[in-house]
């Protein structure tokens, strides 16, 4: 029935629903059945909201049979635990995620490498390339998509042409792509992935983060030019690897000062290694420089000497 739920809330098949969030948490998806099953979980500071989300729907948390998720990231997978805990659910993902999940490898799933929050949890399933996975009536396929993340995997219904597409696709953009941990065959291996999907009949397609979109193969068209101009200019890579950790760190500070933020990132793995990769090492130069774009384009504002991020949480 429309306008039975929020706007940000799409029934997708009967009982299957598409929740969009902002951009510090992923968009995920709640199989409303028994027992319920959910595709991935958000970020551990939006844990009360996703929650509450979920059992908005009528799922009572506490009886999740399954999460399974696209891959390990902390935007991805937030949740996990504290549903696990209250739950007993049993958990899915790529065996290459569930390897470094179970040896709790946290430079592997970014977390330490970007000094974002994550909570380790317990692995049941590790899902290969090809194989299929029965929610509730729903059939959906697995294929490998690595690029953005070792362990990337999107969903697909054949039967009626809907990819979750989750960090491998996007609408207008391109997931963060870190060539320092994931290795020199990253963008090498995201054209691939993207190659692979050309060949899928899509209608629908629900990303990892921003709205539904039904123009799969422009999309895909963009993803990949994208890709391969990064290809020949890493420090166009580089540039927007800053600006999109910068803006991430910024959503989950929410506020901070600007020389605090700077300390901050000359504190982490991440920041410091970025600057010298692709940029000589300029740290305060490379720092003033991505601000001030941000700013100019209104992704984040400053006030009373604060940075806080404009988009949605
Ligand atoms: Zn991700």
């Amino acid at each position: 029935m429309a306008g039975q739920y929020p706007e940000n809330i799409i029934e997708i098949f009967e009982d299957f629903f598409f929740i969009q969030r902002g951009f510090l948490n992923c968009n995920h998806f709640v199989y409303r059945g028994d027992p319920p099953i959910l595709i991935d979980t958000g970020y551990l500071g939006g844990l009360e909201e996703t929650v509450s989300l979920i059992a908005g729907l009528g799922v009572d948390p506490a009886n999740t049979g399954l999460i399974i998720n696209t891959h390990c990231h902390c935007d991805h997978i937030g949740a996990n635990r504290f549903i696990q805990d209250m739950s007993g659910c049993e958990s899915a993902l790529q065996y290459i995620g569930k390897h470094f999940i179970d040896t709790r490898d946290d430079w592997a799933t970014w977390s330490r490498y970007y000094n974002q929050e994550a909570e380790f949890f317990e692995t049941t399933y590790g899902l290969e390339d090809g194989q299929t996975l029965d929610i509730g009536p729903y059939r959906f396929e697995v294929l490998y998509t690595p690029g953005h993340s070792a362990d990337g995997i999107v969903l697909y219904n054949r039967r009626e042409k809907i990819l979750l597409s989750s960090d491998t696709l996007w609408e207008n953009d391109v997931a963060a792509i870190t060539e320092r941990v994931e290795g020199s065959r990253t963008l090498f291996s995201f054209i691939e992935s993207l190659n692979r999907l050309q060949n899928l009949d899509v209608r629908m397609v629900y990303p990892g983060h921003g709205r539904p979109f039904n123009d799969f193969k422009g999309a895909l068209e963009k993803s990949l030019d994208k890709i391969r101009k990064y290809l020949w200019d890493k420090e166009k890579l580089g540039n927007d690897q800053l600006k999109k950790i910068l803006v991430y760190t910024l959503l989950m500070r929410r506020k901070i000062g600007k020389d605090e933020l700077f300390e901050e990132l000359m504190r982490t793995w991440w920041y410091p290694e970025t600057v010298d990769f692709y940029f000589q090492g300029k740290y305060e130069q490379k720092y003033t420089q991505v601000i001030g774009e941000l700013l100019d384009k209104k992704v984040i504002y400053k006030q009373d000497d604060l940075l806080y991020p404009a988009v949605r949480a």
